[in-house]
């Protein structure tokens, strides 16, 4: 049943404004209009979780399941703060209470194990099978370990953590550079392109840096880089001139920043120009989709789930969509905030979808904000649309902090991010 969207097809649907329509269509399983519906959300991080609410909102006639393994999920956002020490854990934590007692989404705590998109049905790890009409699947995503010599799941997740879920992997970087010798060095190697939230590994060596200079000032931080460039790159730099001047050292592919092995006895890198030891080492792999959207056949050879960009449904399995860091959403970054955005655009498609009406043309929007020091953000933002080439951002639409910018608007950007995230939490899970 794979269906496959040309791209002359899909402007002409796009023209025509029945992309999702016709998308839909096919993918209802043979339900009466006017039966009641039953939509079943596999994931409850920031695309799933605003999803099943705005489900709910915006029809609550609709039955919502949200199958999601942990009773509390903590934010990535803001992570980073918690190895400046800036943040604890618990400020991160959110849990499904007000999903559902005031939006009645029937919460299941349990893993998708196995989703038959033929018969549309998810088979859980408790035993359950859950029919549905519509799915979403918001499971984030997958380290590809395999891609860095020497580095597996068990060594990550007990000598060398990527920390790019938070959870206990941050609790043991934390530990670890809590256990830190005054004159240790940190070693952060960021993934390829693309990867979830890409100023993340940024924020990182920066929220180090500051724990570092006030605690261990002696210590270094050295990122080897598989790109030549990142994310917010020049406000990052001057960020880390003004505020840990000759503490962070960023090496590009181009000088020898590309791991090729990891050794986690010697606590050894080795790049295309040589070996450098660590204290502490930060390896993030490469990523795919999470683990059930690739086992459900939702991925296509780059490793992420291609989607209809008006309803985010799959263009590879109808009546199935995928939202968040798993799917190819365009210009879109993987971020929480976008995931959200997302959750919220699926779940108005869905609506529309299963009264038998065509899916608006979404509005699209993400924000992103790094701390470098406590006093001192930066951030960017865009607007996206719809066009013949996908999702692209509006030219002009977004923002980015300006260069030199001065003491007071660098702070100003570091108490709006804190607004930004209780904002973002609060439209996701309450
Ligand atoms: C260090 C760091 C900092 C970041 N900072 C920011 C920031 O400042 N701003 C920002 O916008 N974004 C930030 N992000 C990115 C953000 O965390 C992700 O983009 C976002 O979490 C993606 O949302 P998602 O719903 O796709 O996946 P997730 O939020 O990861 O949620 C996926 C959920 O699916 C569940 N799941 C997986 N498989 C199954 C299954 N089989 N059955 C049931 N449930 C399943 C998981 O348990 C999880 O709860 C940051 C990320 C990192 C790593």
């Amino acid at each position: 049943m794979s269906h496959n969207i040309s791209r002359r097809d899909f402007n002409k649907l796009l023209l025509t404004g029945a992309a999702g329509a016709s998308f839909g269509l096919l993918g209802v399983p043979g339900r009466a209009f006017g039966a009641s519906k039953r939509v079943v959300v596999i994931g409850g991080g920031f695309g799933g979780a605003a999803a099943a609410k705005y489900l709910r909102k915006l029809d609550p006639s609709i039955s919502v399941t949200l199958v999601e393994p942990k009773s509390i999920f903590y934010t990535c956002p803001f992570s980073n703060w918690v190895l400046g020490g800036i943040k604890t854990m618990n400020d991160l934590a959110q849990n499904y209470t007000v999903l559902k007692n005031k939006y009645q989404v029937n919460v299941i705590a349990d893993t998708a194990v196995a989703v038959d998109a033929y018969r549309s049905t998810v088979r859980l790890a408790g035993g359950t099978t859950l029919g549905y009409d519509r799915l979403i699947v918001a499971p984030g995503i997958d380290f590809k370990y395999e891609a860095v010599p020497g580095l597996t799941e068990s060594i990550s997740n007990t000598k060398i953590p990527h920390a790019y879920q938070a959870g206990p992997q941050t609790i043991l970087l934390q530990k670890q550079l809590l256990a830190m010798r005054n004159g240790g060095r940190v070693i952060i190697c960021p993934p390829t392109n693309p990867y979830r939230c890409p100023p993340g590994p940024y924020e990182r060596a920066s929220m180090i840096a500051h724990y570092l200079k006030e605690k261990k000032p002696l210590s270094k931080i050295l990122i080897l880089d598989p790109k030549d460039k990142f994310s917010k790159q020049a406000l990052f730099k001057q960020g880390w001139d003004r505020l840990y001047p000759g503490m962070i050292e960023w090496r590009a592919a181009l000088t020898g920043g590309k791991v090729v092995k990891v050794d986690a006895a010697s606590m050894t890198v080795t790049t295309e120009f040589g070996v450098e030891k660590g204290d502490v080492l930060n390896i993030i792999p490469p990523q795919k989709t999470g683990k059930i959207a690739f086992e459900a056949g939702l991925a296509d050879a780059s490793g992420w789930c291609p989607i209809n960009p008006v309803s985010f449904e799959s263009t590879i399995h109808p009546g199935v969509h995928v939202i968040g860091d798993a799917s190819i959403a365009g210009a879109m970054p993987k971020s929480g905030f976008a995931a959200s955005s997302q959750g919220k655009v699926a779940a108005a498609a869905i609506v529309r979808l299963l009264q038998g009406k065509v899916p608006a043309s979404p509005s699209l929007v993400n924000t992103c904000y790094s701390l470098i020091g406590p006093n001192y953000a930066i951030s960017v933002a865009g607007v996206y649309k719809l066009t013949a080439d996908g999702i692209v951002e509006i030219p002009g639409s977004g923002g980015l902090t300006p260069l030199n910018a001065d003491k007071d608007q660098l702070s100003e950007e570091a108490s709006f991010t804190v607004g930004w995230y209780n904002n973002l939490v609060h439209d996701t899970w309450d």
